[in-house]
C-alpha cells in the first residue's frame, strides 16, 4: 500500500486483462486469461480475481498491498449505483456488478464501461494526454467511444454518454445490432466490414484476396491482421469496404465535434492497432468536410497509443480518481 499501487482490469468479450500501476501510471505487471462467454456476473468477477492474482503474484505482492481497484466492463454503468446495464456480447442484462467485485475481491472498486475508459486512459497518458477535451473511438467487433471535457469523463445519464457507435449518421440506413438503423457502428466495425464484404464478394461477385478458410459465407468475425493485410494488397472489396467505414466515422466524428468541440480525436481498437495510422486517410478526408466553425488545424486526429493497455490502464485512472493535468 505504500506505494500507492492501482489495479485496473478489463473485461473483454475474449479475455480478461489486468494490471498494476505506479503512481506515475506506468504499467508494472499485468496478466490475461480468456474470457468464458458462458459464465455470468459472480464467475466472471472470479475470474477477473484470478486474472487479478497473477499480476500480483509477478511482483510478489497480494489484493492487500494495492490502494485503488478499478474495472472495465463491456456495457454501460451506471454511475450511481454501479450497475452494469447490458452486456450485449457477454449476454448480461441487468449485473449488480459493483456490488459483487466488492464482495469478491474484499475491497472498494471502480467501474466504468470499457470505451468510456479506454479514451480515459489515452486522455491521461496516451495519445490525448496534452490536451484538455478529448474524443475517442475504438474499432473492434464494435465501435466504442469515450468523451472526455476539461479532463473529466463524461458519463451522463444512467452511464450511457460516449456511445458513439450508436449515434445514427443515415436514417433508414444500415440495420445496426441495438436494433436501429443507420448507426456508425452498422459502418465501421469488424462485424460491419464482414458484412459488407460478403455482399459485395458473395452477391455482387467483386473480386478480393481475402483467403476463403477465413473469409466465406459462414464467417461472422475476421481478425483485424487478414483485413490490414487485404487493404495493403489493394484488395478491392476490403479498400471500398473499410474506406466506405472510415468516411461515414469521419462523419460522425464531424457531428460530435459539433456538440463537443474537442481539441484532440483518437482512433483506436484492434482494427486501428493493425492498419496503423493509414486509417486517418480516408477518415480525415470525410472528417474536414463535414466540420462546422472550427478549422481542420485546431483539431488533432492521433491514433491510440497505449493499444491494448488503453482500457485496463483507463481503469487504474477512474481508480485513482486523480483527474488533473
Ligand atoms: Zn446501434
Amino acid at each position: 500500500m505504500a506505494d500507492n499501487l492501482a489495479l485496473g482490469i478489463d473485461l473483454g468479450g475474449s479475455k480478461i486483462y489486468a494490471v498494476v500501476t505506479d503512481p506515475d501510471n506506468r504499467v508494472i505487471a499485468d496478466a490475461k486469461i480468456p474470457t468464458d462467454p458462458s459464465a455470468g456476473p459472480e464467475q466472471t468477477a472470479a475470474a477477473m480475481k484470478e486474472t487479478a492474482l497473477a499480476a500480483l503474484e509477478k511482483l510478489d505482492l497480494t489484493l492487500d498491498d494495492i490502494a485503488f481497484f478499478g474495472a472495465a466492463i463491456p456495457s454501460p454503468v451506471d454511475p450511481e449505483t454501479g450497475d452494469c446495464l447490458h452486456a450485449v456480447n457477454l449476454g448480461w442484462k441487468k449485473a449488480s456488478m459493483l456490488k459483487i467485485m466488492r464482495e469478491t475481491f474484499g475491497h472498494d472498486f471502480k467501474l466504468g464501461n470499457d470505451g468510456n475508459l479506454g479514451q480515459l486512459g489515452e486522455h491521461f497518458v496516451g495519445a490525448a494526454r496534452e490536451f484538455h477535451s478529448s474524443v475517442g473511438y475504438f474499432i473492434g467487433t464494435g465501435l466504442g467511444g469515450g468523451i472526455v471535457i476539461n479532463d473529466r469523463l463524461l458519463t451522463g445519464n444512467k452511464g450511457l454518454a460516449g456511445e458513439l457507435g450508436h449515434a445514427i449518421i443515415k436514417v433508414g440506413g444500415r440495420r445496426c445490432g441495438c436494433g436501429h438503423r443507420g448507426c456508425v457502428e452498422a459502418y465501421c466495425s469488424k462485424k460491419a466490414f464482414v458484412k459488407a464484404l460478403k455482399k459485395e464478394i458473395f452477391k455482387c461477385g467483386m473480386h478480393s484476396l481475402l483467403p476463403i478458410e477465413k473469409f466465406n459465407p459462414e464467417t461472422t468475425n475476421i481478425k483485424s491482421k487478414y483485413l490490414s493485410r487485404a487493404y495493403n494488397e489493394d484488395d478491392p472489396a476490403v479498400r471500398k469496404v473499410v474506406d466506405k467505414g472510415l468516411r461515414m466515422l469521419g462523419i460522425a466524428a464531424a457531428s460530435a465535434c459539433a456538440v463537443i468541440a474537442p481539441q484532440c480525436i483518437v482512433l483506436g481498437g484492434g482494427f486501428v492497432e493493425s492498419m496503423g495510422d493509414q486509417v486517418i486517410i480516408p477518415f480525415k478526408a470525410a472528417f474536414h468536410r463535414h466540420l462546422f466553425g472550427i478549422s481542420p488545424a485546431d483539431i488533432e486526429i492521433r491514433i491510440s497509443e497505449l493499444g491494448d493497455h488503453a482500457v485496463a490502464v483507463g481503469a487504474t485512472i477512474l481508480a485513482r480518481g486523480s483527474f488533473q493535468k
